[in-house]
Formats: structure tokens, sequence, C-alpha cells
């Protein structure tokens, strides 16, 4: 890592506004030459805490924390010191100058600088789009039926890609950039004469990291458009999904200053929600908060209150998010929806009534046992499915309420309810709740073993694991290791730690090591991969009892695709030279 110039540091110094940056965690009011409030690391309700707006520097004489512009992001955003003063650089307009990077360092930087460019090159030409073009009149259309405004859509800078084959690409290389670039950048797929546009016929919405810079897109199908509904960028170097907290870059400073996060699930929910006047909301990417978009998260608050969507947050999914970020640290509320509604509708229908189910947000606890006690059965059935999730539960206020909850509810006898206060259902009660895995399914097995193989391998694997959605992977501790091990290869690791990963590793190395690593044997697990995940979405398709036009062309597409995945996996098979 290189080392940031004394002259840059100073001139950071120079350009912080103290005042601005405490008084985003803290209100502060004038007293003299300095100003105080109550301090932002310990619960107090006289204010013991003062800022030197000249010095630069802040002290708290009720917990004697203390320290300059630089130790105030570090403690307040949980960041290293260059990530800190990387942070305040962007805020204040500072550049910052290095001292004896690397040659390497310095092409990696400028390789990136690049693709940065270009991705927001790319997304001033989806706005021009949208706005302009004839074509794009249904999706303003589609935006305005759903009640967003245009400053909104405007602010968000959401676009529209044409549905011509490369006028992304086109644009792109007139400007310089490689077609090399353009895969990088995940703007372009392999058509049979170059680069064609990855995006076409979508409702765009750039999708920035923390401190804006865009790093992908979602791209929304419009009416009568190929599935799927959603595309997202793919994962490349700049682009994790799995990392992504969409709006966060705009929600920041609202959430620091309400210390409470709303997430929601869809973009056009982040924009309904900022819209009327609830900008501490951000999305996470799919129904389930990853581990990564927790630890974003835990940096700038210490609660955030779920808004999905009725169905959605009962989902196994949604559950194991919350169970992350709780187990993270983070206060978790969930808030009732209306059935049938998402957050958009809701607030847009009643901007009070949304605000009241903000308020009166339920924990994680209480919205599991009531959906427990809402969900049909014998009284037994849903006395045993409320007394395991109560027993799960570690000693709580919350936890003696839901006991009177369940008693009152089922009228339990004294007896069965002190019972279910000392929680002790049977263990096959409990188990549905963690469920332990000692014996991983032929999946689990497969994708573990493709990752150990591919850290054997690193080339084939750099390159296999390049073309691999990390979505493929079945739980998402693979996803995100997966995630990580696609840096560690293309040599970007240098932002993990390593130490988190350790263990994993080395599970992923001794279960490679069981086996002879080979090409022909990597890339058949690749397929495999491939094959699980056709089947998987096949599986969840079919439940579904009435498909409509799309989702039976979808059908369609993924059957022919799995015939074809068969078929290239028994051509790999049958050409594996070592076999
Ligand atoms: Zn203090």
């Amino acid at each position: 890592m290189s080392t940031i110039t004394r002259e840059s540091l100073e001139a950071l110094e120079a350009a912080v506004d103290m005042v601005d940056l405490v008084g985003g965690r803290t209100p502060l009011r004038r007293s003299g030459a300095r100003y105080v409030g109550r301090c932002p690391f310990h619960d107090e309700r006289t204010p013991s805490f003062s800022v030197d707006p000249v010095k630069k520097v802040y002290y708290c004489f009720g917990c004697q924390r203390g320290g300059d512009h630089i130790k105030f992001v570090r403690e307040t955003e949980n960041l290293d010191f260059a990530a800190a003063v990387e942070t305040l650089a962007d805020r204040y307009g500072v550049r910052l100058e290095f001292e004896q990077s690397s040659p390497a360092d310095e092409r990696r930087r400028a390789e990136r600088a690049r693709l940065l460019r270009l991705l927001d090159d790319a997304a001033g030409f989806y706005v021009r789009y949208l706005w302009e073009s004839e074509e794009a009149a249904p999706a303003r259309d589609y935006l305005a039926g759903r009640g967003i405004a245009d400053a909104t859509v405007r602010d968000f800078r959401l676009g529209f890609a044409p549905s011509a084959w490369d006028r992304v690409c086109a644009a792109a290389l007139a400007k310089g950039f490689t077609a090399a670039e353009l895969g990088q950048a995940g703007l372009s797929g392999r058509g049979r004469r170059g680069p064609v546009d990855r995006f076409r016929g979508r409702l765009i919405f750039p999708l920035a990291d923390v401190r804006g810079r865009i790093r992908g897109f979602g791209a929304r199908q419009m009416p009568g458009g190929e599935p799927p509904k959603y595309l997202n960028s793919p994962e490349g170097p700049l682009f994790h999904k799995t990392d992504m907290v969409y709006g966060l870059d705009r929600a920041r400073a609202a959430i620091a200053a309400a210390g409470r996060a709303i997430v929601v699930e869809g973009y056009t929910d982040v924009l309904a929600l900022h819209q009327a006047g609830f900008a501490n909301t951000v999305a996470s990417m799919g129904t389930a908060l990853t581990e990564a978009q927790v630890t974003e998260l835990r940096r700038v608050c210490s609660s955030v209150s779920l808004a999905f969507d009725a169905d959605a947050a009962g989902e196994e999914a949604s559950l194991r998010g919350m169970a992350i970020a709780e187990g993270k640290g983070l206060a978790v509320r969930v808030v009732a929806l209306p059935a049938g509604q998402d957050p958009a509708d809701a607030v847009l229908a009643d901007r009070d009534a949304f605000a009241r189910a903000l308020d009166s947000a339920a924990g994680v606890l209480s919205f599991r046992v009531g959906r427990a006690l809402a969900t049909g059965g014998t009284r037994d059935e849903v006395y045993a499915r409320a007394a395991a999730i109560i027993a799960a539960a570690p000693p709580s206020v919350e936890r003696d309420e839901q006991v009177r909850v369940v008693a009152d509810r089922l009228r339990l006898t004294d007896d069965l309810a002190a019972r279910l206060a000392a929680g002790r259902p049977q263990r096959a009660a409990a188990a549905p709740e963690q469920p332990a895995k000692l014996r991983r399914s032929p999946r689990e097995r497969d994708e573990r073993l493709f990752l150990g193989m591919a850290l054997a391998l690193p080339d084939r694997g750099r390159e296999l694991l390049s073309e691999l959605d990390v979505a493929y992977f079945s739980d998402e501790p693979l996803r995100e290791a997966a995630g990580h091990m696609r840096r560690l290869l293309a040599g970007e690791g240098e932002t993990e730690d390593a130490e988190r990963w350790a263990p994993l590793m080395a599970e992923l190395n001794a279960v490679a090591a069981r086996e002879v690593p080979s090409d022909s044997a990597l890339e058949e697990l690749f397929w495999k991969l491939h094959l699980y995940q056709t089947e998987d979405e096949l599986k969840t398709l079919r439940r579904n009892a009435d498909l409509d036009l799309s989702q039976q062309q979808e059908l369609q597409r993924l059957e022919e695709l799995r015939l074809r995945l068969l078929a290239t996996l028994e051509s790999v098979r049958a050409h594996a030279p070592d076999r």
C-alpha cells in the first residue's frame, strides 16, 4: 500500500469542516469558541462532548475519548487510517497524492480510474436517452405511473438503455475505451462481430458505492420486454453484487443522523421513500441482507428497520438476513406493511400510515412469533412453533412479552406458560431455527470442491470463476467466499482481511487436496454448478401453478439450457485426458 504524502494530509486538515463532520453524528451548538453536544461514543443526557473547530479536535469529558478529524472518522465509521483519509478527501474535495507507489499500484489505480470513468460516461448516456428519446417514453410513463417525480428520477440518475445492439459500446469505443474495458465494466456481451450492449430496452438504475462512484447497473425489463425482470451488471473487478447497498451514498448522512437505516428490497422503493422524506432509506440487492451489506450499514448506524413486502419478509432468505444483522450487533425491527403492498405503494398511498408503521415496527422475535401464531394448524402445532422460537431467544424484555402474547392467545394454563417461559422444548422443535449442517448435500460438496480446486489451479480457476455468477452458490458464506476468491485470484485481495477468510480457505484447500485437482475436473465442476443453478430455477418456476407468458418462455429456455448443460457435461467427461 502506498503512502499518502504529508502535503496531502495537510491539505486535508485545512479542508475539513469539523462542525459539519461531527455535526452529522450528533447535534452541536456553539459555546464560545467551541461547539458542544452529546457524546456520540457514550450514552449521556447532558452534553460533555466538545469540538474545537479551529484546532480540529474533539474531546469527551465523560468517556475521555478524543482525537482529530481522522480519528473521528476511524472511530465512527470503523475504518482504517487510509480508508478514513480517503473518505474525508472525497467528502471535502481534496486530491490525495501518494508517495513511492509501485508502478504496478499506479497501473492498477489508473486502470480502475478508467473503468470508473467508463461507467460514469455510460450512466450519462443512459440518462440523456431516458429524457430525450421517443423509445424511452414508456419508461417515463412507468415511473410517473409509480408516482416517482422527475426530480427524484434525475436525482438518482436513472436512465434508459436503447434497444439497438451496440449504442453504448460504439460510443465508448469511439471515446477510446477498449472492448476489454467494456467487458470488465460489465457493459457488454460478446456478439458475433465484436462487443454488443449488455443492457437493451431497459430502465437503468446506476448502482453506486458508498462514495457515490458508479460500479454497475441494475436494469429493469419494460412491459413486453425480454425476461428476466431485473438484469444486473455481472460480477467484475468493480462490481460485487453482495457488497452493494443501493442508495447508501445518498442515504449515508441521513442514516448517521437518524442512527437508523430503513432497508427495503427494490430500487423503486428507495426512490419513493426518499421522495416522501425518508432519506435514510437503502435497498438490499435482492431479498436477503448479506454479511458485507450489514458490515457497511454497521459503520453508519446501530439499527435497521426492514420494510419488505408482506410475503417477502417471511421468506427464509429475509429471516436469514435478519439473523445476520442481529448477529453483527444491529438492532433489527420489521415494519408491517399491508399485504400486497410494497413500501413504494404504501408510502405513496398514505405517508402518515407508513410513518406510523415505521414507529411501531416490531422486533424480530415479535415478528417471528406473530407469524407462528398467524400460520394455521392445530393449537398444539401452533404452540410448538411458537415455543421453538421463544426457546431459541436469549432472555430479554421482548422475550417476556412474547411469552405473555402466546400464553394469552392460546389461553395456556399457568403450567404451560411457565414451561414456555423456561424455554425447554424438545431438541427437535428447536432444530429448524439453526439447521446443523453436518452432512453436506452433493451440491454443497461440489461447490466447495470447485472453489478448492480453483485455489489449487489459480490460472484456470481465475478464468472459470470470472465467468461464474456468484449467485450460483447455494449459500451466502460461499457466495461471499467466491467473491473474495475472485478478487484474490485477480490480484485485488488487498482490501480484504485475510484473517476472516483464513479458516474457510484452509477448509477449501483441504477439500481439494483429497481429490486430484485438474483442469478437466475443475471444468466439469463448473458445468455442474451451472446445472444445479438451472435446475434450481426450474424447480422454483414449476412450483408456480399459473405461469404468465414470459414465465412460460423462461421455463422453456431453462429446460433447453438444462439439456445443453447435460450434453456439455457429457462431452467434458468424455474428453477428460486424465480419467
Ligand atoms: Zn463520551
